[in-house]
């Protein structure tokens, strides 16, 4: 199988704080790390996919306190090791987290097109300045509906697909990653997800492994959702969205059981943004 998210922060080869960039080791060492693990737990590809909020070119998309001192990567650093470790021979694509900011498209617009990237996740981790599944801001869960939330996040998705910029919609329910559930019927709210996806051509939805480390305990996205995408024939990529290489490919025969279920053979692989179809094995 594919896993076409995941991040490098907790190895991060330039230095995992401003100023403590390591002497002497060779930042390649830690892409045959992500390789190595990837092939012991059975994926013949990745996606790294490193949250934007990281880059300092990027630092007007997110541009919440939370994320000031989190800002301090440098984008031509990070795309060259990707891009390196791939002429190395290892299986590795060169991708990006990107956070959906309502208003922020134009900066959004100028990273996705202005890099090489293989491929680019769109999420929606913020509905205004509440970054809803950081554990340092879940007090607000209890001052707020959840049912308001979960419009307002399908809300800021459906502004996400409608940019047009992504390759996959990450995590499309992460919402519930507390366990809040809706109490009233949000059918609408899938259908509607469904459609604007289905708009945009070529545009897939993830299913991720993630959702069973979280709270909530469940898979990304409810059976429900998954089912109104596939009925519209839209493609799926595949993903553990580890943070340790440990976590890589992890749970992903509950993955294929969601996506063969709802009748889904195959997953999408991306080449300089181009979509090759994988069978699910
Ligand atoms: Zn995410
Ligand atoms: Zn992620």
């Amino acid at each position: 199988m594919l896993d076409y998210h995941m991040h490098v922060e907790n190895y991060y080869p330039f230095g995992r704080t401003p100023d403590s960039r390591p002497d002497g080791t060779d930042p390649m060492d830690t892409m045959r790390r992500f390789a190595a693990s990837a092939a012991e737990h059975g994926v013949r590809e990745i996606a790294i996919t490193e949250h934007v909020y990281h880059f300092v070119q990027a630092r007007d998309i997110v541009d919440r306190p939370w994320s000031d001192e989190k800002c301090f990567y440098d984008m031509d650093e990070y795309v060259d090791l990707l891009q390196s470790a791939r002429r190395e021979g290892l299986p590795i694509k060169t991708g990006i987290e990107m956070d959906y900011i309502e208003g922020r498209e134009p900066v959004i617009e100028r990273i996705v097109d202005g890099y090489p990237w293989d491929f680019v996740l769109g999420s929606v981790h913020w509905i205004g300045d509440w970054g809803f599944d950081l554990a340092s801001m879940a007090d607000e869960w209890d001052r707020r509906s959840v049912d308001q939330a979960y419009r307002d996040y399908f809300r800021l998705l459906g502004q996400a697909v409608q940019t047009g910029c992504f390759d996959s919609m990450s995590h499309p329910d992460l919402i519930k990653v507390m366990g809040h559930m809706p109490e009233g019927d949000i059918s609408d709210l899938y259908e509607t997800f469904a459609e604007q996806v289905s708009g945009q051509e070529g545009l897939c939805v993830e299913i991720s492994s993630a959702g069973f480390r979280k709270p909530v305990g469940r898979i990304y996205p409810e059976r429900p959702l998954l089912e109104a995408c596939a009925r519209r024939g839209i493609s799926i990529t595949t993903a553990s969205d580890a943070h340790v290489v440990e976590d890589i490919g992890r749970d992903f025969d509950r993955v294929r059981t969601l996506a063969e279920s709802c009748g889904y053979g195959e997953a999408m692989s991306f080449d300089g943004r181009r979509a090759t179809p994988v069978p699910i094995a």
